[in-house]
């Protein structure tokens, strides 16, 4: 019976159009937000689109011998999704994340997973920028976008910072990529935390979309990076500040952002169709 099974696999995976969905990992446990609450939205959404099979690694709370302990088979993947913001893996682990991405593993960050692991100088360079915990000017410069190009900003400031949640517009700045083409020029994201003032190596990296954190709302009164691609070894690493919380994932310019990013760091093209009811410039747009 079970070779019946693996030769009906096998023929149907010589279908046109017919592709096993993409095996996903998302990793969670440890995070100041709500991740019991945000990983069942994420995993649905990228279930949704019938490419991805997706499952979810936990890691255990505190510093001890369980976290320690922790150690997801990566090479299983052909993507992973971080919704973890917390202590510091093992030393193996972190070698062996390192060399699946360097090897061409996809990586997908998360709103605060670019929180996690300031020291940890191979997942700065993957996620170009981060904030908070620790981090500082040493960390590298702020990435922004200034006369129609990106900006490495070395000046002196705090790092990791949002105003209040509020609706803002996303800007495209990278029509061309896999990940934006089709997209809106402009788009109105629904009410959520407005990441400013993140600063990392932002090597290899790649600015998709930017916003302008209104000093109105407390941000920084520059054009900021919100969704961010980098090249880490024969990796591909899709990085998106948005996702606050379960109402801001709500943002059907989340859900394309995240499924599209995802299929782009997992393959590096995007099958997927912009779908009808996406965000306009002056619209939100909920799911
Ligand atoms: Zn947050």
């Amino acid at each position: 019976m079970k070779t019946l099974f693996a030769g009906l696999f096998f023929a149907a995976s010589l279908l046109p159009g017919w592709a096993a969905p993409l095996p996903t990992l998302i990793i969670d446990g440890q995070n100041n937000h709500d991740w019991k609450a945000t990983t069942p939205v994420m995993k649905a959404a990228l279930e949704a689109t019938g490419l991805f099979s997706v499952d979810v690694a936990t890691a255990p709370g505190g510093n001890g011998p369980e976290l320690a302990a922790f150690k997801p088979d990566f090479a299983k993947y052909k993507v992973l999704v971080m919704n973890y913001n917390g202590e510091m893996w093992s030393e193996a682990t972190r070698k062996a994340f390192e060399e699946y991405v360097a090897g061409g593993g996809g990586l997908v960050a998360v709103h605060a997973a670019d929180n996690s692991f300031p020291k940890w100088q191979a997942f700065n360079e993957m996620i170009a920028v981060g904030g908070w915990n620790g981090r500082d000017d040493k960390s590298g410069a702020y990435l922004r976008w200034k006369d129609g190009k990106p900006l490495l900003d070395t000046q002196p400031g705090g790092v990791g910072h949002h105003g209040e949640q509020h609706p803002f517009v996303l800007e495209t700045r990278a029509p061309k990529h896999p990940i934006m083409a089709g997209l809106p020029e402009k788009w109105l994201h629904a009410s959520d935390e407005l990441y400013d003032f993140m600063r990392g190596p932002a090597k290899n990296a790649t600015i998709l979309a930017t916003t302008f954190a209104d000093p109105k709302f407390g941000g920084s009164g520059e054009q900021e990076a919100q969704l961010i691609t980098i090249s880490y070894g024969k990796g591909r690493v899709f990085h998106t500040t948005l996702g606050h919380g379960v109402e801001a994932m709500k943002c059907v310019g989340f859900i394309t952002t995240l499924q599209r990013g995802t299929e782009w760091a997992a393959t590096g093209k995007v099958t997927q169709q912009i779908p009808a009811d996406f965000p306009k410039a002056d619209a939100v747009s909920l799911r």
